[in-house]
């Protein structure tokens, strides 16, 4: 294999004196070598759908999430609503999600044609709060309202949601578990990485994720073989092995290129996440008492997607970052029973108060494989200063 640049430690910003939330730019520089060797052979390959490298990758990926098989599909959502329509999960069910998660997740449960039934986070994690879970699903069941068939729990962040608490209360309903883990690909739990924590699990290659393609993409993991050639089948229109549909199916595959993209990324993987745990520590030590600190769980090993603190002064310390031309950013201001095109399967401001509350807060600072120690500190300084620390 080709010499790897190091990860960055002296690098230069773009602009100088800048510390950008994210760089894809610097990003491929330092890996240009072998992503251009990747995609000139995918391309010289000429196999754009289905080539050999969509093979590799699936075999890669689940060696490194430790599930027995992966699939790939074209990008996160679709692996989520792939994962619920496979399951029988449609009109008439409940989907138990957290309220504070990108709108994808819940958009995936709609796609599907099932309810989405908002449930509040920790507020150390801010992952899914089991207690509430089981609160939530009882007050569905009492109501006579849609049946209670799944729960998509979310890495938030690459920290992995307590999967212990939650598969004691689902085992309990009977829900099937679905683990979003668009975050937290690399995480592991008590040793277990994330595509092994559940039954069902997801993840994103959106570029900013822990391991991004060059455009959208996304994948599914299963112990399960009937599971995995079913999920096969949906991605190319439903069909089996002698190209009769035998299922409703969609055409939602991974493209060649990109898995020739994620083939040259994924062997820094680990790096990456251990880089990124080296700057959130830095973060941690210069920041503790004055905001509050990113979220960690015993046993968990964070994929640290994002570095996201908590301030009650957030707009100040955004107004000072950017001052200093310090790219920062809120995920997410507004927790998803409150976006317009969800209001209505909610109950309004004050039924989720821990998502409402993060949703005021929340501010993620820059962590990338490409940020620098130096860069931390000097965000860390900006902070320290705007809030007289
Ligand atoms: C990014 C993301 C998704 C959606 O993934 P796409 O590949 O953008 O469709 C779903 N859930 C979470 C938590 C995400 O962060």
């Amino acid at each position: 294999m080709p010499q790897r640049q190091p990860l960055a430690d002296t690098a230069p910003a773009a602009e100088p004196g800048a510390v950008p939330m994210f760089d894809l730019q610097a990003q491929y520089r330092r890996l240009q070598t072998e992503i251009d060797r990747r995609v000139a052979g995918a391309l010289a390959g000429g196999a754009y759908i289905n080539g050999a490298e969509i093979a590799e990758l699936e075999g890669e990926l689940a060696r490194i999430a430790g599930g027995r098989h992966c699939v790939a599909c074209a990008n996160g959502t679709d692996a989520l609503m792939m994962a619920l329509m496979t399951e029988g999960i449609g009109p008439g069910d409940a989907v138990f999600v957290p309220a504070f998660t990108y709108v994808a997740t819940a958009g995936a449960i709609r796609l599907a044609g099932a309810t989405p039934v908002f449930c509040d986070v920790e507020a150390n994690t801010c992952n899914l709060d089991a207690a509430d879970l089981e609160r939530r699903i009882a007050r569905t069941r009492a109501r006579g309202g849609p049946t209670p068939r799944a729960v998509v729990p979310v890495d938030l962040y690459g920290l992995p949601a307590d999967y212990a608490a939650i598969h004691a209360v689902a085992e309990a309903h009977g829900l099937t578990v679905v683990a979003d883990a668009a975050q937290s690909l690399g995480a592991r739990r008590d040793g277990t990485p994330a595509g092994a924590l559940a039954a069902i699990t997801t993840t994103s290659f959106y570029p900013t994720k822990p391991l991004g393609c060059a455009g959208d993409g996304g994948a599914l993991f299963t112990d399960d073989a009937g599971r995995a050639a079913r999920w096969r089948a949906m991605r190319t229109h439903g069909t089996d092995a002698s190209r009769a549909a035998v299922h409703l199916g969609m055409n939602n595959r991974l493209d060649t290129l990109q898995a020739a993209v994620l083939l040259a990324k994924l062997p820094g993987l680990e790096a990456e996440r251990a880089h990124r745990e080296r700057l959130a520590a830095i973060y941690d030590a210069a920041l503790a008492g004055i905001v509050d600190p990113a979220p960690r769980a015993p046993g968990c090993e964070s994929a640290w997607a994002l570095y996201t603190i908590a301030s009650a002064r957030r707009a100040a310390l955004q107004d000072a970052l950017a001052g200093a031309r310090i790219g920062t950013a809120v995920y997410y201001a507004m927790p998803v029973h409150l976006h317009p095109a969800y209001r209505h399967l909610g109950e309004g401001p004050g039924s989720l108060p821990v998502s409402e509350r993060l949703a005021g807060r929340v501010l993620s600072l820059p962590l990338t494989a490409e940020t620098t120690p130096a860069q931390v500190r000097r965000v860390c300084a900006v902070i320290r200063q705007a809030l007289g620390g």
